[in-house]
Formats: C-alpha cells, structure tokens, sequence
C-alpha cells in the first residue's frame, strides 16, 4: 500500500463534539475523495458501528478510531487509536470511566462562568451535546459564539475554558499507559495526536514519546489539521528518531469551525512508514460491488 493514499484517520462526529452525524462524515470523506477513513471520536466509540457501515454503503475502507484524553505531566495530551475491535470490554470500560467526569466538570465549569455573569452555560452547552455524556468545551465554545459572548470559536479559547481564564477546570484524565494498553490489548495501534499542541519544553516531549513508546505506543500524527505546515517536518524527524510510524488526519470537527476539510491535507513526507502499512490486516474493507456480466 502506498504513502500516497488519501487517509483520513482523525476526525469527530454529534457523538463526541463534531456537528455531523458519522453517516454525514462518511458522506464527506467520500465525496473529497477519502479512500481510508477513521471516525475517532473523543472518548467514546458509540459510533463505530454506524461509521463502518456508512462507510461500506459507499464502498470506502475504514479503520475503527477513538481519541483518549490522557493526563501526562502538567497536561492533556490525545492519544488516538486505530484498528481495535469495536467490541472490546476492556476498552468500553476504560472510555466510560474516562468520560465519568465530564458531567461534574461541565457544572463546576458553568459555575465559573456564572461568577463572570454568564448564566446557564451547562443549559447552554447541554443543547449543544449531541451525546449528553460527552459534554465537552467544544459545546461550550458553542454556547458562547451563539449568545455573542465571543465571535467564534478561537476568541473562546483565548478568553475562556483555558488556564488562567474563567470556565478553567483541571481534570484527571486516563493514564497514558492505560490508555495505550486498552487499545493495544483490543488489537489496535496507538498514536499520539497533534503533538505540537502540547507546548511541551523539549524534555518534556522527550519524556512523552519515550515513555508512549515504552507502553508500545507505535504511531504519530506528522500531517495534522490541528499543525501548521511548518511543524510537519519537525514530528517527521520525532517519527524517524522513535522509530513510530506516521499518521494523517484532518481533526475535523464541523464545517463552520474546521479549517481543514476531511481529505483536504497534504501526504506524509516519503521517507515515513504510514500506520495503515502497519494496519493492513485491520483495514475493515469495503464490500466489492457485484460484477455483473454485460448482456450482449
Ligand atoms: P475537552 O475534551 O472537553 O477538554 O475539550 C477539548 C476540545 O476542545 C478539543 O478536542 C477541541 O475540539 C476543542 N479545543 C480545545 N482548544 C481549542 C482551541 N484553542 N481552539 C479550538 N478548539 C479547541
Ligand atoms: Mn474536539
Ligand atoms: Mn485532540
Ligand atoms: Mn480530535
């Protein structure tokens, strides 16, 4: 299989904080193009089994996907998965403890903003959860566009939800050996997410790849949406130096919000292994159409 292929191994649907149904995101990933597609939902996986057939219905090959909020160091770092059975019980188990708390973090988080003058935000952020156990502040990034607090989604994040800024709430997430290990023990690949996004000091990133490699962590993302370009070169060469194969994927999350599109992203650098060469036997494929013999 080549490097060349249109994967798109990362994006969410209503089931975690996307807009789009999973048979909407098929629709669009097959419509750009996408030849292999990962749904990979926050947290949760509720929606594999809707992804895998929407995606067969229109003759494209899928990879089952999660993104597990993982608690390293001072930070939240996502930890993807790819290619596990989507019937684990170990790994259901893992992802309903690891979104327990979201709900109790959603009020302490309206609280905050209460304090500040903004009223009802857990209502707010409520109506725009497409899964109430999945609340998120993505929603409430939402709520807060819709009622003119802030213009879009990006002011949200630099005046709200974040550490310094009301509606900032510290939250134990999996740990990242956990995570890894629910994943690999139902039969899948672990990759670290967007890892620029951390804003790790260098020992800091050393100490996650070292420590993720060491759980059997065996994948990164080197072509995100959630990267500038100008970062891709720098985790191809974390790619090479760990020995970790590479992934790519949009993170899209909605049409309005998402500046990259599902399929819209360049391909991996030439010199990396792709994770779907090491996922070749997980790669759930498509149903060929029926040949049907031409009548003369
Ligand atoms: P949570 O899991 O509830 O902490 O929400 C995290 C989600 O918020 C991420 O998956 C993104 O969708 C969104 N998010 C976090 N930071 C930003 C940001 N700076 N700009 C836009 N969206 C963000
Ligand atoms: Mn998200
Ligand atoms: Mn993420
Ligand atoms: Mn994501």
């Amino acid at each position: 299989m080549t490097i060349l292929l249109n994967a798109d191994l990362h994006c969410h649907s209503t089931v975690s904080d996307g807009t789009l149904t999973p048979e909407d995101l098929a629709a669009r990933a097959h419509a750009n193009g996408v030849q292999l597609w990962a749904l990979t939902d926050h947290d949760e996986i509720g929606g594999q089994h809707r992804a895998i057939a929407a995606a067969h219905a229109l003759g494209l090959d899928y990879l089952t996907g999660v993104e597990i909020s993982v608690s390293f160091l001072h930070a939240t770092v996502h930890i993807v998965g790819l290619g596990f059975d989507a019937d684990d019980a170990q790994l259901h188990q893992g992802l309903a403890e690891t979104r327990g708390g979201r709900g109790g973090r959603a009020q302490e988080i309206a609280r905050q903003l209460a304090q500040v003058g903004i009223c009802d935000a857990y209502e707010g952020a409520l109506r725009h959860a497409g899964n109430p156990e999945l609340i998120s502040r993505t929603h409430f990034a939402r709520f807060l566009v819709e009622t003119g607090v802030c213009s879009d989604t990006p002011e949200v994040f630099r005046r709200y939800l974040t550490e310094g800024h009301p509606g900032y709430v510290p939250h134990q997430w999996a740990a990242l050996g956990d995570a890894v290990r629910w994943i690999r023990e139902a039969g899948g690949m672990a990759v670290i997410a967007h890892p620029a996004r951390y804003r790790f000091s260098p020992t800091e990133e050393y100490a996650l790849f070292s420590e993720f490699k060491g759980h059997g962590g065996q994948g990164v993302e080197v072509v995100t949406g959630s990267h500038a370009p100008s970062e891709y070169p720098v985790y191809a060469a974390m790619a090479q130096e760990f020995g970790l194969a590479a992934s790519r994927g949009s993170d899209f999350h909605s049409p309005g919000e998402s500046h990259t599109d599902l399929g819209g992203l360049p391909d991996l650098p030439g010199q990396l292994t792709p994770v779907w060469e090491l996922l070749e036997h997980r790669i759930l494929r498509a149903p060929q159409a029926a040949v049907t013999p031409s009548v003369h």
